[in-house]
């Protein structure tokens, strides 16, 4: 069998099209690529605006910056997670904390989150904004944190880096309705791909005139910005401090490309979870779960080894899987135990569930164009591990 990774992307023949007529065309960037991209990936999630950028790392360090966060603000977030939901505050020289995930969903945990606010109330360390990462392509509980939102005056912004084409609570993710602000990300092992790219979504028009402003250098040719007037047509003025964010209309083109399959994507990866899901059940693994009120993407299907049932080890596991082809993963080795975020003060032990599951979690392939005969072969690789 041929390599099997955890995730890739699925290109067809419209896709390469839509690269090649923009390539053929006057604008390779800031062209009319970027904003359709951007309407149309607002319209799909019933948000307001959308702003596209290189990434979404980069989407999410504008997102703190657009809610203002700086030196000396608490931002909290999810310790299972890419590493890039917590630096992002950090960017903005902002202090790191993490609440710790349910043990059913990997999620942000909302009883933990309550408890942590309530002790930094008393503190005097509320944070400014919390960020939640929708896990694995299903959303965290966002009522729940938006009530707590509410009650302590936090911003949220929602990673959704694996979620787009996910509902919760039958909206479609991205819109914003119990956040400030809902990122995207467009990596190729993510549901869709600009190969790199990222979406700042929101309601709020201040907000993305700030992402947009940001997004590249700070610059503007809007005279309602500048400081006085314009000496001509030729005028800008850098009225803050951005950065070179941008994506290009390359990269737009394909994305709009793959909009157009994203539902069918997300249909796919819920159709090979199900036969994951009959495959894998009666053995001594943990299968995901999905509450009745989510709509999961799927970007991922992680299994655990059930330390009640089996005294097989996860690692034993992953190897045999890696030695027969097949590119599992682990996500995530949570944040705070990475040396950077020990040395800001994190230590084992600070966020249990979390470094439990991290202990037992293993990806396997999970993506549109994953055959069943393929799915066959890691379901009987397994099958083989744990009889054998
Ligand atoms: C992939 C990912 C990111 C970063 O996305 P890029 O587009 O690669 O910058 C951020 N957060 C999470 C949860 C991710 O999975």
């Amino acid at each position: 069998m041929a390599y099997i990774p955890y995730g890739k992307q699925s290109i067809n023949a419209d896709d390469v099209a839509a690269v090649v007529n923009v390539l053929q065309s006057d604008w390779l960037t800031q062209g009319p690529s970027i904003t359709d991209f951007e309407s149309q990936v607002a319209h799909y999630a019933g948000a307001r605006y959308g702003a596209a950028v290189c990434n979404a790392t980069a989407a999410l360090h504008l997102a703190c910056l657009a809610l203002g966060v700086k030196e000396g603000d608490w931002v909290w977030t999810s310790p299972n997670t890419f590493l890039a939901s917590a630096n992002c505050a950090r960017y903005c020289g902002a202090f790191v904390d993490f609440v710790d995930i349910c043990p059913l969903t990997y999620n942000m945990s909302v009883e933990a989150l309550k408890l942590k606010l309530k002790a930094a109330q008393k503190n005097n360390c509320l944070p400014k904004v919390v960020i939640p990462v929708h896990f694995a392509g299903q959303s965290c509980d966002m009522k729940g944190i938006k009530a707590l939102a509410d009650q302590y005056g936090f911003k949220i912004i929602e990673d959704a880096s694996h979620a787009i084409g996910a509902r919760y609570d039958a909206q479609a993710v991205g819109s914003c309705l119990y956040s400030d602000i809902t990122v995207f990300s467009f990596h190729p092992v993510k549901i869709i791909t600009t190969a790199e790219g990222g979406m700042v979504l929101t309601n709020q028009q201040d907000l993305i005139d700030k992402v947009k402003l940001l997004r590249s250098h700070g610059m503007t040719r809007d005279e309602a910005l500048m400081t006085d007037a314009s000496e001509g047509a030729w005028y800008y003025q850098q009225v803050d401090l951005g950065f070179n964010y941008r994506i290009t209309d390359l990269q737009c083109a394909l994305g709009v490309s793959q909009l157009t399959r994203l539902d069918e994507f997300v249909k796919i990866r819920n159709n090979l979870v199900t036969r994951y899901h009959e495959q894998l059940q009666n053995t001594p693994l943990i299968l995901p779960q999905v509450t009745a009120d989510n709509y999961s993407a799927y970007h991922l299907y992680v299994i655990q080894l059930d330390p009640a049932k089996t005294t097989k080890t996860r690692k034993a596991l992953f190897d045999h899987l890696r030695e027969k082809n097949i590119g599992v993963n682990v996500h995530y080795i949570p944040v705070h135990l990475q040396p950077y975020y020990q040395r800001l003060g994190f230590k084992q032990h600070d966020f249990p569930v979390a470094e439990n599951y991290y202990q037992h979690a293993i990806s396997l392939p999970l993506y549109a164009s994953l055959t069943s005969a393929e799915q066959d072969y890691v379901v009987d690789a397994i099958r083989d591990f744990l009889c054998g």
